[in-house]
């Protein structure tokens, strides 16, 4: 009984969420080669929609590799971990050029925390669609100012396909589309998120910067 209930449920907001599902574009046709950009603020789940497109690749068979940024090292050297734990394994990289030399002969390369790469990863994302690399890159669009983060908003424009997430305001419950730093601290990256940051919608993240202005 119990399963019932649970599968008619399943249904009814599986299909709501269905509709808004990222549906790969013609896997197998021959118009190969293409940017899909996943974007947001903190605990918007970028990296759990990253991890769900590369495993549908590996499902059907392609070759997929996952890239991120060397500085990236809070829970694991080799694997991509999300804040649910659903994990796959990754190359940190130096830099952006890096990507190129190691993607040789692959269908599909993953990108996450592209934020914090050098400006030529746009140049890096272009050269592997030209050759015919689905790129499918992850990162946080704006830093903890609201201003756009590192490569990203290049990224965004060139990608032919854009997915924005969203969390939730941790003071209203709104929509959260920002990263609000809850400590003072003036440094661009400041790892360890969880306890620094909370995600917030536009309102709540300006209420936040004006109280923490200094009045002089
Ligand atoms: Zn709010």
């Amino acid at each position: 009984m119990e399963f019932v209930t649970f599968a008619l449920t399943y249904e009814f907001t599986g299909f709501g969420s269905e509709v808004n599902m990222f549906i790969e574009p013609g896997l197998r046709s021959t118009a190969k080669g293409w940017i899909e950009v996943i974007c947001g603020s903190m605990f918007s789940g970028k990296t759990e929609e990253l991890i769900r497109r590369l495993k549908r690749a590996q499902y059907a068979n392609q070759s997929v590799e996952i890239f991120k940024p060397m500085l990236d090292t809070r829970y694991h050297d080799t694997q991509i971990v999300s804040h649910d734990a659903n994990a796959i394994h990754s190359t940190p990289v130096e830099h952006a050029r890096n990507i190129l030399l190691l993607a040789s002969e692959v269908e599909v390369v993953g990108i996450d925390e592209a934020q914090f790469f050098d400006s030529s990863l746009l140049e890096v994302c272009e050269q592997l669609a030209a050759k015919g690399v689905r790129v499918i890159v992850a990162g946080l669009d704006m830093d903890y100012l609201g201003k756009p983060f590192g490569p990203m908003p290049q990224l965004l424009a060139v990608a032919e396909y854009v997915t924005k997430v969203h969390a939730i305001c941790m003071v209203c419950g709104n929509l959260a589309s920002h990263s609000y730093r809850k400590v003072q601290d003036q440094q661009l990256l400041l790892l360890g998120e969880k306890d620094s940051y909370e995600p917030r919608c536009r309102r709540c993240f300006e209420q936040g910067l004006k109280q923490n202005t200094p009045k002089t």
